[in-house]
């Protein structure tokens, strides 16, 4: 399945808050937006000005380029900047004409607007209409860079050769799939660091070699990770381990955090303390607090198991640690 590359232009449409956009994608993994891909699908030149002009070899959008599980490029131009800022997948069955909000498309389920005739459905949709009216697809964003930390038009040029990224016609063009390996290498190295590194960055490897998961945005939210760490330290909160005392530079500041509030005791009104309600857990423990149980065990059940299983006991505490902390009880009891 060949990738489709979709230009956006700021300067000729922004409706996206681009940081809530950001923010959304880090927290919950995506943001699912309509994207219009021009009129002329199918057609490998298109006619002049139709909407898929093309830059060098790329063809225009490819018949059943645009089907679901197709991974979309979101490539930038105009004057804000022009580069690889963002990757999504199609999740709609094929293009339609009509904009669907993101709410509809996730009530109704990617692609259930279609079940009409493909025909009768854009008559319908536009009666009498002259031009024939754009064609939409839901993607579903779920790795963006922030504004101005897209790869540049300069460095795909010399790692994608072939075709003009500093001047891509949109909205929308096929990749040849000899490019997509390059476009993976890319995003790879200069795309988005991953809030859980045990899962690939969502691009970097085929759609059809990943299943997604649904995460705890509390735990993968940035915002919230930083005042969290900021104020309960990088240690685990059950068992102590540090990663950088363990693993040196790599481990530098690394901790993944824990939502102690039960996801099913969260009400709609519900917000976020990321001091009270997110905790700094080491990987093992964080998996042992929601081993086998709907409802997270707290660091103190935590610790109470590690205890009476003998690995607490001592552990982070050396023979010197331990004669300072008498020593400072016998100074404390002293006065
Ligand atoms: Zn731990
Ligand atoms: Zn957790």
């Amino acid at each position: 399945m060949t990738a489709i590359i979709l230009v956006w232009n700021p300067d000729e449409w922004n409706d996206w808050t681009y940081p809530a956009v950001l923010e959304e994608v880090a927290e919950t993994g995506r943001h699912l937006a309509s994207w219009d891909i021009g009129t002329s699908l199918g057609s490998a030149a298109g006619p002049a000005g139709a909407g898929n002009a093309v830059g060098a070899d790329a063809a225009g959008v490819a018949a059943g380029a645009e089907a679901a599980g197709t991974d979309a490029w979101l490539v930038l131009q105009g004057r804000h900047g022009r580069g690889l800022i963002g990757h999504g997948i199609i999740v709609s069955e094929r293009p339609a004409p009509r904009i669907q909000t993101p709410d509809s498309a996730s009530a109704a389920g990617a692609g259930a607007q279609d079940d009409a005739q493909p025909g009768a459905t854009r008559a319908d949709a536009h009666p009498g209409a002259q031009a024939p009216s754009p064609l939409y697809i839901q993607v579903d964003f779920d790795a963006l860079l922030p504004a101005g930390d897209q790869i540049p038009a300069s460095v795909l040029a010399e790692t994608v050769p072939g075709i003009d990224w500093g001047a891509l016609h949109g909205p929308a063009l096929a990749v040849d799939p000899a490019v997509e390996p390059l476009l993976r290498g890319l995003w790879g190295e200069f795309g988005p660091v991953p809030a859980d590194p045990t899962q690939p960055v969502p691009g970097t490897v085929p759609a059809a070699a990943v299943t997604r998961v649904e995460v705890n945005k509390y735990e993968y939210s940035p915002d919230a990770r930083r005042v969290c760490v900021a104020h309960h330290g990088t240690s685990c909160a059950a068992c102590g381990f540090s990663f950088e005392i363990a693993y040196g530079e790599i481990g530098k500041d690394f901790i993944p955090v824990h939502h102690l509030v039960p996801a099913s005791q969260l009400g709609s009104a519900y917000e976020l303390d990321p001091i009270t309600d997110l905790v700094p857990l080491c990987a093992n423990c964080h998996a042992m607090a929601h081993h086998g149980v709907r409802t997270p065990r707290s660091v103190a059940e935590l610790r109470r198991i590690m205890a009476a299983a003998g690995f607490l006991t001592g552990q982070s505490v050396t023979p010197e640690q331990l004669q300072a902390q008498q020593d400072a009880r016998r100074i404390l009891e002293q006065h």
